[in-house]
């Protein structure tokens, strides 16, 4: 099993082998009499190459145990629950709980996925609380709201809530020295991320890795897009640096029903019909990058975690279990309409300039359709939305197209548009 996550949630700065890299590991003391004349030429340098392995498997619906049964599957294929929980641990479950949302809006974990993850832990001997930062409303309420109270109940499944902060120093070189993440996911023993298969305006994908972001607590998250600004690499760094603070032991994606098009909230509900798990989330993201047709240099959270080492992207240094790839890639998935040819361009390309300026998309309100509850304006990390005569106002010069607008607004009142350069490009590029 892919499981050499040697960096523990509290001690990074230690070095780690992570699954599919490439490990030279001196053996100083090695017996030269049983290797013979090779030593120390082979004896002194391992190449270990470690495959990550993903487990995907099919499951068409919330109904009748088959979530349960396809979630035991899946995690079966990794080693089963007890690789990953332990008899008497303190078990933190970390879903998408961004805001209120029925189950079937596919914003939200589905609960029946939840439970079914929290019930095997459970089974292990361990005590299961569910915790999540959401961007709108307490954590009780958004847990009432999407279906989770009857199952934590029936379970005894306690609420984490995410207040208070502590500092996690990060490892040596990294850009970000130090994150403030909620104190409450450093006091488990184990925590187990568990994401929902969206589109996401800003990155492209919301999977494993940009779930953790749920750890920053309340209105820091608006701090870290501000420092990130346009840079999407830059905040894709900032989401690979907490997943590798978090460290969960397992990531799981629910994709039975996911969202296309204009996501994390605002895109249609899409059967996607698969669960897939993995201890790494890297190599979880590409893979369910690619089942959804997406080019995986394009999804940036993967991409920068597979450079700090984090894990894998490349498909030879994954090994797929359970159902496979038939069906897949999807031909017809819609990516958000923000999609421009920059999430591959360095930050550093002279050329990025001018193409933020003349291409990128934007958010722009809908008068007609919006209800004027401000929620836009007091979520937007640079004030850039304003209310003007009775109107919402975007300040387009100061808009660092983040979307959390988009993301947050119920009424769907906030569109994606592209300047007429943009929309002519993306035609030309296809
Ligand atoms: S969140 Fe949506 S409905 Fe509310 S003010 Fe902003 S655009 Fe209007
Ligand atoms: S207007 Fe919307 S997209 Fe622009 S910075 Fe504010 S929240 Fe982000």
């Amino acid at each position: 099993m892919s499981s050499f996550r040697a960096i523990g949630r509290n001690s990074s700065g230690i070095g780690a082998l992570r699954p599919g890299s490439i490990s030279f590991l001196t053996w100083h003391n090695s017996p030269a009499k049983t290797i013979g004349p090779l030593y120390p030429t082979i004896a002194k340098c391992y190449i270990i190459i470690m495959k990550s392995i993903v487990s995907l498997r099919r499951c068409q619906d919330y109904e009748a145990g088959g979530p349960a049964r396809v979630v035991q599957q899946v995690i079966d294929d990794l080693g089963g629950i007890g690789s990953f929980v332990k008899r008497g641990e303190r078990v933190l479950l970390k879903p998408n709980l961004l805001m209120s949302y029925a189950p079937e809006k596919a914003v939200v974990t589905h609960p029946a996925v939840v439970e079914a993850v929290a019930a095997l832990a459970i089974d292990a001997g361990a005590s299961v609380s569910v915790g999540d930062s959401s961007s709108i409303g307490s954590l009780p309420r958004v847990l009432a709201k999407s279906g989770y109270e009857p199952f934590m109940k029936r379970l005894g499944v306690q609420a984490a809530v995410f207040k208070d902060k502590v500092t996690i120093d990060c490892r040596e070189g990294r850009i970000f020295r130090k994150i403030e993440l909620a104190k409450a996911v450093f006091e488990f023993d184990r925590v187990i991320n568990l994401a929902k298969l969206k589109t996401h305006s800003q990155m492209l994908l919301t999977l494993a890795i940009k779930n953790l972001f749920g750890t920053v607590v309340g209105t820091d998250k608006a701090s870290w897009h501000l420092k990130a600004g346009k840079d999407y690499d830059g905040f894709a760094t900032v989401l690979a640096q907490i997943y590798e603070a978090v460290n969960p032991s397992l990531s799981l994606v629910d994709g039975i029903l996911g969202m296309e098009g204009n996501g994390p909230t605002g895109g249609p509900t899409r059967r996607i019909g698969i669960i897939a798990a993995s201890t790494d989330a890297v190599a979880l993201d590409a893979t369910i990058c690619r089942l959804v047709g997406f080019p995986v240099e394009k999804l940036r959270t993967c991409v920068i975690a597979e450079s700090l080492g984090l894990g894998t992207t490349k498909r030879d240094h994954i090994t797929l279990l359970g159902d496979g790839m038939d069906g897949f890639p999807l031909r017809d998935f819609k990516p958000p309409k923000s999609m421009t040819v920059m999430w591959n361009m360095s930050q550093r390309n002279p050329m990025r300039r001018f193409l933020e300026s003349h291409m990128a998309a934007r958010p722009r309100i809908d008068p007609n359709i919006c209800s004027r509850c401000k929620v836009c304006m007091s979520h937007c990390p640079p004030a850039a939305i304003s209310e003007r005569n009775g109107e919402m106002i975007i300040d387009i010069r100061a808009c660092i197209s983040c979307f959390c607008c988009q993301e947050l607004c119920t009424s769907k009142a906030i569109d994606v548009v592209h300047p007429l350069f943009g929309r002519i490009v993306a035609k030309l590029v296809g």
